[in-house]
């Protein structure tokens, strides 16, 4: 009988890739690959420690698996597995801690699952050179894949410690992106999804992170290409212009701003100004007016008056921004952030938190309400317990859609009907 393992990601879409790439090669080697509340001989479990919620609930998942499954071999691996070890090795009944560099071979330090007394901590430095992915088999089911192009960042933000946890700005080789490019599209993958740390730094011999996107629009087979959050200062103009003009490159931009106050955006170090943020956006909307734009916004940073807090509101709910994934700042230790002066109380976190939500869930609401009677091109990607078929439309809309004539992986039009809180419904139309 095979071995099975199963698989936790936490955090990014860069994590959701990296684990597609550790899964497919447990399979290759034979594995069951099997749902993560199933049993298992190993569990591995892609870390996140981007804020110290994210830590906490890594440590709480890897006691619940332990729990649940104590015979499990755990491997915890990733970024928090990077900077966190020390509070992993507390944990009874962890096997192996993997850091950023090593984990895609976390297969490799695993002769045979057998429970050891004491983890075994693997952690190389990181280097800073251009890196390719081995070849992988890939039976998985299809629809959507995440291609990484990029990983780690120079950018210092001083609130952010995924330069201590990911390292340095490196790229992936360009030929490599493309090999693995025609694999997922020969696999039958219709959507492509670019991810990385910071993105649009990716620098590989002449080329620049444009080459790899009109190198991708070249592939006749690609049906679509999706760009993920992208720092403000590195989106070329002629990206906005390629997405305009084509039918393959998706209408969807998620453009991190953090703050809608410039003071808090120069202590947060970051490369741009709020009218700066909101002049590239509202080119990108005239030029894109179906386009979904949405942001990330950190609440609760030091020295964030209540005037910078309504800064960020204003910002959002004036912007051309259809809504805002909304973080709490969180002292990480090395970061610069952690030795500022004047934190915000945990009760007006809480407070302002819960107010950006609900702008943003307003925001949200409104493009959604826009959206009715438009013609959409949607991807049907899993089929809900009542027999509907759910899936995301070109730019970025969650779609429930009935249709007898709809199946797994197919892209359709549809009419939007109706606007919901969390999607739309649509009906199908013929082209
Ligand atoms: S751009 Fe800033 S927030 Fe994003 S990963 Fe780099 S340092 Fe962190």
């Amino acid at each position: 009988m095979n071995l099975k393992a199963s698989f936790h990601t936490l955090g990014c879409r860069l994590n959701q890739a990296e684990t597609a790439l550790i899964s497919n090669r447990f399979r290759a080697q034979g594995y069951d690959i099997v749902d993560e509340r199933a049993a298992s001989d190993v569990c591995v479990i892609n870390s996140c420690t981007v804020t110290e919620g994210a830590d906490s609930k890594c440590r709480q998942l890897v006691r619940q698996v332990l729990r649940r499954n104590p015979n499990t071999f755990v491997a915890v691996v990733g970024c928090y597995a990077q900077i966190g070890a020390e509070a992993l090795k507390q944990i009874e009944g962890i096997d192996l801690i993997i850091g950023t560099q090593d984990k895609l071979r976390v297969l490799d330090f695993i002769d045979e699952p057998l429970k050891l007394p004491e983890p075994r901590l693997v952690r190389s430095r990181m280097t800073k050179d251009p890196f390719t992915i081995a070849a992988n088999d890939l039976s998985a089911p299809t629809t959507r894949a995440n291609l990484k192009i990029q990983d780690g960042c120079d950018f210092m933000c001083s609130f952010c410690v995924i330069p201590f946890a990911r390292g340095r700005a490196r790229s992936r080789a360009f030929w490599d992106i493309q090999r693995e490019a025609l694999q997922l599209i020969n696999a039958g993958h219709q959507e492509l999804v670019l991810t990385g740390v910071n993105i649009g730094t990716y620098s590989f011999e002449e080329k620049t992170f444009l080459d790899v996107v009109k190198m991708l629009l070249t592939i006749p087979a690609l049906k679509r290409l999706r760009i993920s959050s992208i720092e403000p200062t590195t989106i070329p103009y002629e990206l906005i212009d390629l997405m305009a003009d084509s039918d393959v490159l998706c209408p969807h931009l998620h453009i991190p701003v953090q703050s809608g106050d410039d003071a808090v955006l120069a202590a947060m170090k970051r490369l741009y100004t709020r009218s700066e943020f909101e002049a590239f956006i509202e080119h990108a909307q005239r030029r894109i007016p179906h386009a979904l734009i949405a942001t990330d916004m950190m609440i609760g940073f030091p020295n964030e008056t209540e005037a910078a807090f309504q800064a960020s509101c204003d910002l959002l709910m004036n912007a051309p921004l259809a809504y805002a994934h909304v973080f709490t700042f969180s002292e990480r230790d090395g970061t610069a952030a952690s030795k500022y002066a004047n934190h915000v109380s945990s009760q007006k976190k809480k407070a302002r938190s819960a107010r950006l939500h609900e702008l943003s869930e307003q925001k949200k609401r409104q493009f959604y309400e826009r959206s009715v009677g438009q013609t959409l091109r949607v991807l049907t990607e899993e089929q809900e317990a009542d027999g509907r078929w759910a899936g995301y439309t070109d730019n970025y809309v969650r779609m429930v859609l009935e249709d007898p004539r709809l199946s797994h992986n197919q892209l359709v039009h549809a009419r939007v009907t109706q606007a919901q809180a969390a999607h739309v419904m649509g009906e199908m139309v013929t082209p």
